[in-house]
């Protein structure tokens, strides 16, 4: 039996994570759980697995979850509710699936307190992943990957050293606009960006993925995974997501990780191993599933991959920088201030006056952030 805690509970990679933990009652127990604001939700989880604690970021609604709190569950809020959860002397493994930068803290905390992480939260590796590396290695805590493309590469390393290995194959979708002209980009419109071919998740990640700076992301964040330099992290586009990722080996032999998309198999990966764990959720029919294809990234129509790949080459603060635009550049394309082209062109500009500082430390990390947020605002009211 593991005692999980859950950040971000209410989320879409939370409420599958919850699935999860239904599923295998005799092998997980949440025992704490956050959200943002959705107290509603919370509290309806709470009743349903009586966790020890459960905390609101959004402080104000810190009166409503006390009053809505099923009896013997203790609350908590705001950045020291997560800080409370993550360092919870019982938790075996902590979940991090808070959308944006605020997972960081807690991860860097669970980790001090000598827990495994679960990584969903690609923020957490971009901006940090050097440092959440070494303090995981330094005190002996494994950091586990939720993202699909992440737990497929690690199930096909299967431990074998980084030098058995040429290249890595993070697969993408291509999103909605995989084969959309580029003359049509700038009328593309928040509900069109939306609808994800083979993802139901939520909405920032969402947009990411129609960019394709989820998967520039994802490069980041494989290169601190799996301690291995940006040229040899490769995107292929492979439009039905069956193959969530592969490892190229020295000898030229690739292994992949296949079945139907579903986040329910990461998680549950990485909240049981190194333990496989019967069940029937989710089914691969190949029969039905007929034919996978491949193509290259259109760099011309999709700019992120090569920002994503300068930024993780030159590494130091940049990866922050690019990673804080983009939250800054797709809230403005929701809330209709900036067209979808203009959320790289804000990433590519703020980037461009940025002074790279290398072997950051994390306050010079969250500072790069806080400036790359004030610097992509202007840039979006210009
Ligand atoms: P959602 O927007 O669906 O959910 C976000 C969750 O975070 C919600 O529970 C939300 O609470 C909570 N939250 C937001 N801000 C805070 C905060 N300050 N403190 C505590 N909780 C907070 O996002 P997703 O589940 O889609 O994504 C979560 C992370 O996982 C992202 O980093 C994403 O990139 C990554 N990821 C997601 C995948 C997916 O399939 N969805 C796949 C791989 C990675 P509330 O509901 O109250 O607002």
């Amino acid at each position: 039996m593991k005692n999980v805690v859950l950040l971000g509970s209410t989320g879409s990679i939370g409420t599958s994570t919850v699935k999860v933990a239904e599923d295998l009652p005799e092998h997980l127990r949440l025992i704490g759980l956050a959200a943002g604001r959705n107290v509603n939700d919370l509290t309806a989880q709470a009743t349903r697995f009586r966790p020890q604690l459960i905390s609101i970021s959004d402080a104000s609604r810190f009166e409503e979850l006390q009053s809505k709190a099923p009896e013997g569950v203790r609350t908590c809020c705001g950045d020291e509710g997560l800080l409370e959860l993550a360092t919870l002397p019982e938790a075996d493994i902590v979940l991090i699936a808070i959308v944006g930068t605020a997972g960081l803290p807690p991860a860097l905390a669970a980790i001090r307190a000598g827990k495994d992480i679960a990584v969903a939260s690609k923020e957490i590796l971009v901006m940090a992943g050097e440092i959440v590396m070494r303090e995981a290695k330094q005190h002996g805590v494994r950091v586990l990957a939720v993202d699909s493309e992440h737990s497929a590469i690690f199930q096909c390393l299967d431990d074998k050293p980084q030098s058995s290995v040429r290249h890595l194959w993070l697969t993408a979708s291509g999103g909605p606009f995989r084969t959309t002209p580029r003359e049509e980009f700038a009328s593309i419109g928040l509900e069109q960006a939306l609808k994800h071919p083979s993802w139901d998740m939520g909405q920032k990640i969402t947009i990411d993925s129609a960019t394709l700076f989820n998967k520039g992301l994802e490069m980041i964040e494989a290169r601190w995974l799996f301690d291995i330099e940006m040229p040899r992290v490769r995107v292929i586009v492979h439009p039905q997501s069956v193959i969530h990722s592969m490892v190229e080996f020295i000898d030229g032999s690739i292994i992949s990780q296949l079945s139907t998309p579903d986040m329910c198999l990461p998680i549950q990966y990485a909240l049981t191993y190194p333990e496989r764990i019967g069940s029937d959720r989710v089914q691969t029919d190949f029969a039905k599933i007929a034919t996978l294809t491949f193509e290259e990234p259109d760099p011309h129509r999709f700019p992120a991959l090569n920002l994503a790949r300068e930024a993780g080459t030159t590494g130091g603060t940049l990866p922050a920088v690019l990673n804080a635009a983009n939250e800054v550049a797709v809230e403005a394309f929701c809330k209709q201030q900036l067209s979808f082209p203009g959320i790289t062109e804000t990433v590519s500009q703020t980037m461009a006056r940025h002074e790279t500082q290398l072997q950051p430390s994390l306050d010079m990390i969250l500072e790069a952030d806080r400036w790359a947020r004030m610097k992509a605002t202007e840039l979006v009211s210009a």
